[in-house]
């Protein structure tokens, strides 16, 4: 029988009757009564909208596939939002993708911590309230040298809080060289803005003397500060300020001299065959008074803002009410507490983080990997796009290091022709739709996945049956 539209709607039986149904009986008891009670509801919608459209429907109303739709429904309103993904962007630290992967031992500590009461701010010597901070202080201390050291939210956090215990109503003068923009909105000028300290611009962009600084500083100085610039380099005809000379100057004056870093690494990045970072020892060897860092850079733990330092102006920040609203939570402690410690034995630390494992895999490693998967990909792609192996450079990322490029391969997946560039976008879309999303980055009219990052390459393999390029005729 075939029903015309209207026949086909009065056909549809009633929300209370639907919701009779066994099928949707069975899913309200394992999901609930209000979420599957909506998606019968939507589903119901979408039904009527359908017939209003005019199209005929084929015999009587279908109950089975009716239960069957609400049921994926409701699987997607509970499926997770946020998901694991590959990250073969070949940026290791990908700030939107999670920055640094952190160790399973990280992760049970974690755990530990959320499942379980915790000394969290307790003194279980003296019995009274402790607080939350020494659970990593002695560990950052150790690590850079510092008498004293805090933790925040994240580095963003840090900064703010530093100038706004130190410099509120008052000036700073920053290099024109260092007013530094991250991705995200942290812009250096606007930080300092709402963190309630003037900015005093010294210098010009590509050059910044000493004498600059000396130039600026008045009855209103309150600090001085150098941002690492991190994220870009100025190069040619430049010049900037030696931390220990401003520290020298800072002196003179009785000021505070405050290092923004950063990435912050707290070991000689180069003997693991990296260009050097920076590291808060050397700022503090500098002269620096306090120390500014990112816990999810290059140091591989969670997000959190790190400041080490002097004792009495860490003690300042901490009585800072602000520092209430930007402190970390037990998990964050956690996780970076089991980080620091791997620290403590650098012979071991590729091994203990996972984030310096894949900066630190030798391209030869990622090139013969590639081999290895690239008759998995060319199988997945059904004769519809062609994939080839190609030398790339990965970035370490989170605004490290931007001009120093490491060495690796990729697989590349494209098709020829005409309409090569338009559909690389289609190429990544449909790996973006795997069920563990690959996100790679389309160059050159290709999807390029850089493996340097690839670590559950199983998984990989056998979620591609799932690739579907649809939108690409063979
Ligand atoms: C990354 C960075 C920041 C911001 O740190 P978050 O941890 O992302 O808040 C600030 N200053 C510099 C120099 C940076 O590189």
């Amino acid at each position: 029988m075939l029903n015309t539209a209207p026949a086909a709607r009065r056909a549809i039986p009633s929300l209370d009757k639907l919701l009779r149904l066994e099928g949707i009986q069975s899913l309200i008891a394992r999901h609930g009564r209000a979420l599957v009670t909506a998606a019968a509801r939507g589903e119901l919608a979408a039904l009527r909208a359908t017939l209003s459209h005019g199209s005929a429907v084929q015999g009587a109303f279908d109950e089975a596939a009716f239960v069957a739709r609400c049921a994926e429904r409701v699987e997607r309103e509970i499926a997770p939002s946020l998901r694991p993904v590959f990250n073969l962007t070949g940026t290791v630290l990908h700030t939107n993708l999670g920055r640094a992967p952190m160790p399973e031992y990280a992760a049970r500590a974690v755990a530990r911590a959320m499942t379980r009461p915790v000394n969290l701010e307790f003194d279980l010597g003296g019995g009274e309230r402790g607080e939350r901070d020494r659970h990593v202080e002695r560990w950052l201390t150790r690590l850079s040298g510092a008498e004293a050291a805090l933790i925040v939210n994240n580095n963003a956090a840090a900064v703010y809080l530093a100038l706004n215990t130190l410099a509120l109503k008052k000036e700073v003068p920053v290099s024109r060289g260092e007013l530094i923009e991250i991705g995200g909105a942290f812009r250096m000028p606007d930080i300092m803005a709402r963190s309630g300290v003037k900015l005093v611009e010294v210098g010009t962009t590509n050059r910044t003397h000493l004498k600059d600084y000396a130039a600026a500083i008045g009855p209103r100085t309150a600090a001085l500060m150098k941002v690492h610039t991190s994220n870009y380099a100025i190069e040619g005809f430049t010049a900037s300020v030696a931390e220990r000379d401003l520290a020298a100057l800072a002196r003179k004056h009785r000021i505070p001299f405050i290092v923004d870093l950063g990435s912050g690494i707290l070991v000689d990045l180069e003997e693991y065959g990296l260009p050097h970072e920076p590291t808060p020892r050397e700022a503090l060897a500098s002269g620096a008074d306090l120390v500014t860092f990112s816990g999810d850079k290059l140091l591989g733990g969670p997000q959190a803002g790190l400041v080490v330092g002097r004792a009495d102006l860490v003690e300042r920040l901490r009585r800072n009410p602000m520092k209430r609203a930007l402190r970390v939570d037990k998990m964050t402690l956690a996780a970076l507490e089991a980080v620091l410690t791997a620290y403590a034995d650098p012979g071991r630390l590729r091994a203990a983080l996972p984030a310096l494992a894949a900066l630190t895999r030798p391209a030869d490693e990622i090139r013969e990997q590639a081999g290895r998967l690239l008759p998995a990909v060319t199988a997945a792609l059904r004769g519809k796009a062609e994939a080839e192996i190609l030398a790339c450079r990965s970035q370490i990322g989170s605004g490290s290091l931007p001009t120093d490029l490491i060495p690796s391969a990729a697989i590349a997946v494209s098709v020829s022709g005409k309409r090569r560039g338009a559909l690389a976008a289609t190429i990544a879309s449909a790996f973006r739709a795997l069920p563990v999303p690959v996100i790679g980055r389309v160059k050159d009219g290709a999807f390029v996945m850089d493996l340097r990052c690839l670590d559950h390459e199983q998984e990989f393999v056998e979620q591609l049956k799932h690739l579907d390029l649809k939108g690409i005729e063979e």
